[in-house]
């Protein structure tokens, strides 16, 4: 169903963006329907996956789950930075332990699923990275032809990665906003599926098993705030579509957490547009930020990542590079190897209890959306103490 207009549109049939407005469709369940044949604790019972929730996902069969083992990640306690700024209830979901390290496995997982359901085998694809590894990898376990546009200064890995799982890789010169209109100008023509962020039903649905996985790994006691590193916003679309289902299934209470959109001051056009009061976003000119996951100066969602924000009764905040490398830092050395869009929510974090906004003794979950691992160019370059092979004992002291 259209997010904008309301128009209705068939399931089983390729979609794309609503036919009549363009708007976002969304897909619908018949949830009276899973609340009468499932019961909420049946699930742990099943093995731990994304996919444990399939009565409320886009694909019909089983047999077209494209799977590399997604899911489930775990919930982390943070210890000591809690104890550092007097937090009771500090929580990270790592998605960093994801297939294709990042969370943009889910979307692609379910996406490239439903895609083989429906018999598409060509699709494309902007990415400013790890939606573009995502999908070369899920695109080579479906044996499904992938094109993937790519801003020309991404990360080497992000392109390697593509690459080596057989996609089909461009570099374009310019930022992730040029490499989507390449994208949907060839689409049509060449009988590619557009795969770029909320221009399909289907990535969001996956990104949506966050919500689920957050409910289910609390006992179903969701977090009283949710701090996300938003880019082009499926994550916290996707989770507030999970809160809203898991209401009306009545698997969880009627509060729901409020939900915290955290971007970088190179690349913030829904926090400008959060605090200037409007619907939509403007294009940011110029974006850079060493996340370069939120480097999405347009998002084309962002009437619902705004919609979110406000219906939770959340907030949007900015912090720069450095606040983000020093948080990265910080959450390395508890031994959290977290991607630097990840980190963000720390300095988001920091800066909302600095304003008051925060109550230390909230349940505050940090969704950290990646691995460290990708992001070796932001790490700082040591020397280590260099030992001749025949050591027997090692002098502390060596610097
Ligand atoms: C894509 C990406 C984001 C932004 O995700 P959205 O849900 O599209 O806002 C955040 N972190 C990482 C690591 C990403 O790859
Ligand atoms: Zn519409």
């Amino acid at each position: 169903m259209c997010s904008r207009c309301g128009l209705k549109h068939e399931a089983a049939k390729v979609q794309t963006v609503c036919v009549n407005c363009t708007g976002t469709l969304f897909a619908q369940y018949d949830l009276e329907g899973v609340k009468n044949s499932l019961r909420k604790d049946e699930l742990p019972k099943r093995p731990p996956s994304m996919w444990k929730y399939l009565e409320v996902l886009p694909v019909q069969r089983q047999q077209n789950i494209v799977s590399l083992g997604e899911g489930f990640t775990p919930i982390i306690r943070i210890k000591s930075l809690s104890h550092k700024y007097g937090l009771k209830n500090l929580l990270l979901k790592d998605d960093g332990l994801m297939p294709t390290g990042s969370f943009k496995a889910r979307g692609m997982s379910s996406a490239i699923s439903k895609l083989k359901e429906l018999g598409v085998t060509k699709v494309a694809l902007a990415s400013a990275g790890n939606a573009a590894g995502a999908a070369a990898a899920y695109s080579a376990r479906a044996g499904i032809e992938a094109h993937i546009f790519v801003p020309r200064d991404a990360p080497e890995i992000n392109k390697k990665e593509c690459s080596q799982m057989g996609a089909h890789v461009y570099l374009v010169d310019g930022l992730i906003s040029d490499a989507a209109k390449i994208v949907s100008l060839n689409c049509e023509k060449r009988g590619w599926f557009n795969l770029s962020t909320l221009r399909e039903p289907y990535r969001v649905e996956g990104k949506k098993t966050m919500g689920y996985e957050i409910a289910e790994q609390s006992d179903w006691e969701l977090p009283d705030v949710i701090i996300y590193p938003t880019g082009g916003g499926t994550g916290l679309v996707g989770m507030w579509k999970a809160f809203d289902e898991l209401q009306k299934l009545g698997w969880t209470k009627p509060e729901k957490p409020r939900m915290v959109c955290v971007q970088s001051e190179g690349c913030d056009p829904v926090v400008l547009a959060y605090e200037s009061r409007r619907e939509s976003v403007e294009p940011f000119l110029s974006a850079h930020t060493a996340a370069s996951g939120l480097c999405v100066p347009y998002p084309y969602a962002s009437e619902q990542i705004l919609r979110v924000i406000r219906q939770s009764g959340g907030t949007a905040v900015a912090v720069s590079d450095e606040e983000i490398i020093e948080s990265m830092n910080q959450l390395h050395r508890e031994g959290l190897f977290v991607c630097p869009e990840g980190a963000a929510t720390l300095s988001g974090l920091l800066k909302l209890l600095d304003t008051g906004w925060l109550d230390k003794n909230e349940k505050i979950l940090l969704y950290n959306t990646g691995s460290g691992l990708k992001y070796p160019h932001l790490m700082t370059t040591r020397s280590f103490p260099l030992l001749p092979k025949d050591t027997k004992e090692i002098d502390l002291k060596t610097k």
